[in-house]
Protein backbone atom coordinates (compact mmCIF):
# COMPACT_ATOMS: atom_id res chain seq x y z
CA UNK A 1 0.00 0.00 0.00
CA UNK A 2 1.08 3.27 -0.84
CA UNK A 3 0.68 6.31 1.59
CA UNK A 4 -2.48 7.81 -0.35
CA UNK A 5 -3.65 4.43 0.12
CA UNK A 6 -2.56 4.19 4.34
CA UNK A 7 -4.66 7.85 4.72
CA UNK A 8 -7.59 6.68 2.36
CA UNK A 9 -7.87 3.51 5.17
CA UNK A 10 -7.54 5.14 8.31
CA UNK A 11 -10.11 7.62 7.05
CA UNK A 12 -12.47 4.82 6.16
CA UNK A 13 -11.93 3.51 9.40
CA UNK A 14 -12.20 6.60 11.63
CA UNK A 15 -15.33 8.00 9.71
CA UNK A 16 -16.80 4.23 9.51
CA UNK A 17 -16.18 4.18 13.28
CA UNK A 18 -18.11 7.45 13.78
CA UNK A 19 -20.74 6.19 11.69
CA UNK A 20 -21.29 3.29 14.24
CA UNK A 21 -21.38 5.77 16.88
CA UNK A 22 -18.28 3.80 18.05
CA UNK A 23 -15.88 6.99 17.90
CA UNK A 24 -14.35 6.68 21.32
CA UNK A 25 -13.00 2.77 20.08
CA UNK A 26 -11.28 4.08 17.02
CA UNK A 27 -8.02 5.98 19.34
CA UNK A 28 -5.16 6.49 16.71
CA UNK A 29 -3.74 3.13 18.38
CA UNK A 30 -7.06 0.68 16.93
CA UNK A 31 -6.43 2.48 13.77
CA UNK A 32 -3.03 2.21 13.09
CA UNK A 33 -3.05 -1.04 13.92
CA UNK A 34 -6.40 -2.27 11.64
CA UNK A 35 -4.07 -0.26 9.07
CA UNK A 36 -0.67 -2.86 9.85
CA UNK A 37 -3.34 -5.08 9.61
CA UNK A 38 -4.43 -4.24 6.17
CA UNK A 39 -1.23 -3.79 4.73
CA UNK A 40 -0.11 -7.05 6.10
CA UNK A 41 -3.18 -8.81 4.60
CA UNK A 42 -2.78 -7.30 1.30
CA UNK A 43 1.59 -8.31 1.14
CA UNK A 44 0.44 -11.63 2.40
CA UNK A 45 -2.06 -12.40 0.23
CA UNK A 46 -0.06 -12.01 -3.06
CA UNK A 47 1.93 -15.85 -1.82
CA UNK A 48 -0.89 -17.16 0.18
CA UNK A 49 -4.56 -17.42 0.08
CA UNK A 50 -5.68 -15.24 2.41
CA UNK A 51 -8.56 -12.95 0.90
CA UNK A 52 -10.42 -12.56 -2.48
CA UNK A 53 -10.48 -8.50 -1.72
CA UNK A 54 -7.53 -6.96 -3.19
CA UNK A 55 -8.18 -3.34 -2.80
CA UNK A 56 -7.32 -1.66 0.22
CA UNK A 57 -10.78 0.41 0.31
CA UNK A 58 -12.87 -2.72 0.44
CA UNK A 59 -10.82 -4.50 2.51
CA UNK A 60 -11.44 -1.56 4.96
CA UNK A 61 -15.10 -1.62 4.53
CA UNK A 62 -15.89 -5.01 3.92
CA UNK A 63 -13.19 -6.88 5.88
CA UNK A 64 -12.36 -4.49 9.19
CA UNK A 65 -15.81 -2.25 9.67
CA UNK A 66 -17.99 -5.45 8.72
CA UNK A 67 -16.56 -6.91 11.40
CA UNK A 68 -16.57 -3.87 14.04
CA UNK A 69 -20.24 -4.09 13.39
CA UNK A 70 -20.22 -6.83 15.79
CA UNK A 71 -19.34 -3.99 18.94
CA UNK A 72 -23.20 -2.83 18.64
CA UNK A 73 -24.84 -6.00 19.32
CA UNK A 74 -22.67 -7.47 22.46
CA UNK A 75 -20.40 -6.35 25.13
CA UNK A 76 -17.12 -7.80 24.85
CA UNK A 77 -15.41 -5.47 27.13
CA UNK A 78 -14.07 -6.55 30.76
CA UNK A 79 -11.73 -8.94 29.69
CA UNK A 80 -14.43 -11.35 27.88
CA UNK A 81 -13.38 -14.63 25.87
CA UNK A 82 -14.22 -14.98 22.82
CA UNK A 83 -13.57 -18.13 19.98
CA UNK A 84 -13.19 -17.52 16.50
CA UNK A 85 -14.49 -20.19 14.56
CA UNK A 86 -13.13 -20.66 11.22
CA UNK A 87 -11.36 -17.32 11.68
CA UNK A 88 -9.11 -17.80 7.72
CA UNK A 89 -7.46 -14.52 7.76
CA UNK A 90 -8.69 -13.67 11.36
CA UNK A 91 -11.79 -11.92 10.55
CA UNK A 92 -14.14 -11.28 12.78
CA UNK A 93 -11.48 -12.30 15.51
CA UNK A 94 -8.74 -9.72 15.12
CA UNK A 95 -10.48 -6.58 14.00
CA UNK A 96 -12.71 -7.51 17.50
CA UNK A 97 -9.49 -7.97 19.23
CA UNK A 98 -7.75 -4.42 18.11
CA UNK A 99 -10.71 -2.30 19.22
CA UNK A 100 -11.16 -4.15 22.31
CA UNK A 101 -7.45 -5.09 23.80
CA UNK A 102 -9.18 -6.53 26.58
CA UNK A 103 -10.71 -9.13 25.22
CA UNK A 104 -9.17 -12.75 25.26
CA UNK A 105 -8.93 -13.75 22.03
CA UNK A 106 -8.92 -17.49 20.49
CA UNK A 107 -8.18 -17.96 16.90
CA UNK A 108 -9.79 -21.50 15.74
CA UNK A 109 -8.64 -22.82 11.91
CA UNK A 110 -8.30 -26.04 10.26
CA UNK A 111 -5.49 -24.67 8.42
CA UNK A 112 -2.41 -24.20 10.44
CA UNK A 113 -0.17 -21.63 7.87
CA UNK A 114 -3.43 -18.92 8.41
CA UNK A 115 -2.66 -19.29 11.82
CA UNK A 116 0.70 -18.57 11.52
CA UNK A 117 0.90 -16.08 10.00
CA UNK A 118 -2.14 -14.59 12.28
CA UNK A 119 0.30 -14.60 15.12
CA UNK A 120 3.37 -12.99 12.96
CA UNK A 121 0.82 -10.15 12.76
CA UNK A 122 0.22 -10.04 16.62
CA UNK A 123 3.98 -10.34 17.01
CA UNK A 124 4.77 -7.44 14.22
CA UNK A 125 1.87 -5.20 15.86
CA UNK A 126 1.96 -6.06 19.39
CA UNK A 127 -0.92 -7.40 20.18
CA UNK A 128 -1.15 -9.34 23.52
CA UNK A 129 -3.62 -11.92 24.34
CA UNK A 130 -4.33 -13.68 21.49
CA UNK A 131 -3.85 -17.55 21.37
CA UNK A 132 -4.54 -20.08 18.13
CA UNK A 133 -5.82 -23.33 17.93
CA UNK A 134 -5.32 -25.21 14.81
CA UNK A 135 -8.25 -28.19 14.36
CA UNK A 136 -11.41 -29.06 13.47
CA UNK A 137 -14.13 -26.76 15.10
CA UNK A 138 -16.05 -30.62 15.48
CA UNK A 139 -13.23 -32.45 17.26
CA UNK A 140 -12.44 -28.93 19.17
CA UNK A 141 -15.49 -28.55 20.60
CA UNK A 142 -15.12 -31.93 22.46
CA UNK A 143 -12.30 -31.19 24.21
CA UNK A 144 -12.92 -30.51 27.83
CA UNK A 145 -10.52 -27.29 27.45
CA UNK A 146 -12.28 -25.26 25.26
CA UNK A 147 -16.16 -26.79 25.46
CA UNK A 148 -18.28 -24.39 27.15
CA UNK A 149 -15.20 -22.15 27.83
CA UNK A 150 -16.35 -19.17 26.29
CA UNK A 151 -18.68 -16.06 26.62
CA UNK A 152 -18.91 -15.66 22.99
CA UNK A 153 -18.19 -17.56 20.00
CA UNK A 154 -18.05 -15.86 15.82
CA UNK A 155 -18.13 -17.05 13.10
CA UNK A 156 -18.22 -15.20 9.35
CA UNK A 157 -18.40 -17.19 5.92
CA UNK A 158 -18.05 -20.88 7.60
CA UNK A 159 -21.07 -22.55 6.70
CA UNK A 160 -24.95 -23.16 6.99
CA UNK A 161 -26.50 -21.66 9.82
CA UNK A 162 -27.48 -25.74 10.84
CA UNK A 163 -24.06 -26.99 10.70
CA UNK A 164 -22.23 -23.35 11.99
CA UNK A 165 -24.10 -24.04 15.32
CA UNK A 166 -23.59 -27.45 16.09
CA UNK A 167 -19.59 -26.18 15.25
CA UNK A 168 -19.83 -22.95 17.36
CA UNK A 169 -22.23 -23.31 20.33
CA UNK A 170 -20.55 -26.25 22.50
CA UNK A 171 -17.55 -24.00 22.84
CA UNK A 172 -19.99 -20.81 24.37
CA UNK A 173 -20.56 -21.25 28.18
CA UNK A 174 -24.33 -21.28 29.11
CA UNK A 175 -25.73 -17.52 29.55
CA UNK A 176 -22.92 -16.72 26.68
CA UNK A 177 -23.81 -15.79 23.22
CA UNK A 178 -23.34 -17.26 19.79
CA UNK A 179 -22.90 -14.36 16.92
CA UNK A 180 -23.08 -15.59 13.18
CA UNK A 181 -22.21 -13.07 10.48
CA UNK A 182 -24.90 -13.49 7.90
CA UNK A 183 -26.43 -11.76 4.96
CA UNK A 184 -29.78 -10.14 5.23
CA UNK A 185 -31.29 -13.19 2.83
CA UNK A 186 -30.80 -15.54 5.50
CA UNK A 187 -34.43 -15.44 6.70
CA UNK A 188 -35.06 -19.01 5.47
CA UNK A 189 -31.65 -20.25 6.48
CA UNK A 190 -32.56 -19.15 10.25
CA UNK A 191 -35.76 -20.72 10.19
CA UNK A 192 -34.23 -23.76 8.99
CA UNK A 193 -31.71 -23.58 12.31
CA UNK A 194 -34.01 -23.07 14.61
CA UNK A 195 -34.40 -26.67 15.79
CA UNK A 196 -31.19 -27.69 15.43
CA UNK A 197 -30.21 -24.79 17.55
CA UNK A 198 -32.80 -25.24 20.08
CA UNK A 199 -31.44 -28.96 20.55
CA UNK A 200 -27.66 -27.85 21.24
CA UNK A 201 -28.82 -25.72 23.64
CA UNK A 202 -29.57 -22.40 22.46
CA UNK A 203 -32.32 -19.70 21.02
CA UNK A 204 -32.41 -17.16 18.64
CA UNK A 205 -32.00 -14.14 20.61
CA UNK A 206 -32.42 -10.95 17.76
CA UNK A 207 -31.40 -10.60 14.05
CA UNK A 208 -28.73 -7.27 14.19
CA UNK A 209 -28.86 -5.92 10.75
CA UNK A 210 -26.29 -3.15 9.96
CA UNK A 211 -25.30 -1.60 7.00
CA UNK A 212 -21.56 -0.66 6.72
CA UNK A 213 -21.17 3.13 6.93
CA UNK A 214 -20.43 4.79 3.73
CA UNK A 215 -21.70 2.19 1.57
CA UNK A 216 -25.19 0.53 1.15
CA UNK A 217 -24.13 -2.88 1.80
CA UNK A 218 -26.68 -4.46 4.53
CA UNK A 219 -25.43 -7.50 6.69
CA UNK A 220 -26.84 -9.40 9.70
CA UNK A 221 -25.71 -10.54 12.93
CA UNK A 222 -27.68 -13.41 13.67
CA UNK A 223 -27.43 -13.55 18.06
CA UNK A 224 -28.37 -16.89 19.27
CA UNK A 225 -28.47 -16.86 23.64
CA UNK A 226 -27.14 -20.02 25.01
CA UNK A 227 -29.60 -21.47 27.33
CA UNK A 228 -28.47 -24.68 28.63
CA UNK A 229 -25.49 -26.66 28.00
CA UNK A 230 -25.06 -28.69 25.15
CA UNK A 231 -25.67 -32.38 25.08
CA UNK A 232 -22.67 -34.36 25.02
CA UNK A 233 -22.99 -36.10 21.36
CA UNK A 234 -22.54 -32.84 19.76
CA UNK A 235 -20.71 -31.86 17.73
CA UNK A 236 -21.05 -35.06 15.48
CA UNK A 237 -18.61 -35.89 13.08
CA UNK A 238 -18.18 -33.93 10.04
CA UNK A 239 -19.54 -36.41 8.28
CA UNK A 240 -22.56 -37.12 9.83
CA UNK A 241 -23.51 -33.46 10.08
CA UNK A 242 -23.21 -32.90 6.87
CA UNK A 243 -25.22 -36.20 6.10
CA UNK A 244 -27.88 -35.53 8.96
CA UNK A 245 -27.97 -31.94 9.72
CA UNK A 246 -29.52 -31.71 12.82
N1 LIG B 1 -14.03 -16.16 8.87
C1 LIG B 1 -13.14 -15.75 7.80
C2 LIG B 1 -13.72 -14.61 7.00
O1 LIG B 1 -14.87 -14.23 7.24
O2 LIG B 1 -13.02 -14.06 6.13
C3 LIG B 1 -12.72 -16.92 6.92
C4 LIG B 1 -13.79 -17.50 6.06
S1 LIG B 1 -13.18 -18.80 5.06
C5 LIG B 1 -14.31 -18.77 3.73
C6 LIG B 1 -13.64 -20.24 5.99
C7 LIG B 1 -12.56 -20.66 6.98
O3 LIG B 1 -13.13 -21.64 7.85
C8 LIG B 1 -11.36 -21.31 6.33
O4 LIG B 1 -10.17 -20.70 6.82
C9 LIG B 1 -11.45 -22.78 6.71
O5 LIG B 1 -10.17 -23.37 6.88
C10 LIG B 1 -12.21 -22.70 8.02
N2 LIG B 1 -13.03 -23.90 8.34
C11 LIG B 1 -14.05 -24.41 7.61
N3 LIG B 1 -14.59 -25.47 8.24
C12 LIG B 1 -13.90 -25.62 9.41
C13 LIG B 1 -14.00 -26.53 10.50
N4 LIG B 1 -14.89 -27.51 10.49
N5 LIG B 1 -13.15 -26.39 11.53
C14 LIG B 1 -12.23 -25.39 11.53
N6 LIG B 1 -12.09 -24.49 10.52
C15 LIG B 1 -12.91 -24.61 9.48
Amino acid sequence: MDIQEIRAVSDILRRGMEGYGLAERADPYAIQNMNGYCQMLLDKNREMNLTAITDPVDVANLHMLDCAALLNCAELDGGKTLIDVGTGAGFPGMVLKMLVPSLELTLLDSLNKRLDWLMEVCGELSVQGVRTVHGRAEEAGLDPALREQFDFATARAVADLRVLSELCLPFVKVGGRFLAMKSTGSDEEIEGARAAIQTLGGRVERCFDYTIPGTDVIHRVVVVEKTAPTPAKYPRRWAKMQKAPL
